[in-house]
């Protein structure tokens, strides 16, 4: 597996590429589209996106938001999550290609941490079963620590939450 650039910029530089080789236009929204996901890093929703395009002074409508994505997807350089949420969230190639998620189900917060304990034994698990391993994922979904301290808070009528 290719090793995952760390910068937003060169992901962004090889989208265009990416683009140019396939003799597809570069429009401004795709663009507008690419910068806002490239630059923020994280796991966002279509709606989340939508709004950092806006808030960077720039107006781009819902569906061609959801083209542009489809587009970034096929590059291999946008990753679509489905989790469980009934939307869908879209991360950069930024962190490296293996790596778990840990899903807040009470506000959506996403964080990522490393999978690298699970690499070699969940494929032995697989063998185990006779089962040809191809790829797998790690999520986690409960309560994020912000969640979970509001939630002790209430309970015991204490702590506000930050
Ligand atoms: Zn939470
Ligand atoms: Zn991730």
């Amino acid at each position: 597996m290719a090793e995952a650039p760390r910068d937003g910029h060169e992901l962004l530089e090889r989208f265009r590429r990416w683009l140019r080789d396939r003799h597809m236009p570069i429009t401004r929204q795709r663009d507008l589209v690419a910068q806002a996901i490239f630059a923020a890093g994280g796991h966002l929703s279509v709606e989340e996106l939508e709004r950092r395009v806006r808030d960077r002074g720039h107006h781009v409508g819902t569906a061609t938001v959801y083209r542009a994505l489809e587009v970034l997807v096929k590059s291999g350089l946008v990753r679509a999550h489905d989790f469980g949420e009934g939307f869908k969230r879209y991360e950069p190639l930024l962190s490296p290609a293996q790596h778990g998620h840990l899903i807040c189900t009470r506000c959506g917060r996403v964080r990522e941490f490393s999978t690298e304990r699970f690499e070699r034994t969940l494929p032995m698990v697989a063998d185990e079963m006779g089962f040809l391993h191809q790829r797998h994922r790690v999520e986690i979904h409960g309560l994020c620590r912000t969640c979970r301290d509001a939630e002790i808070g209430a309970l015991t009528g204490g702590r506000r939450r930050a």
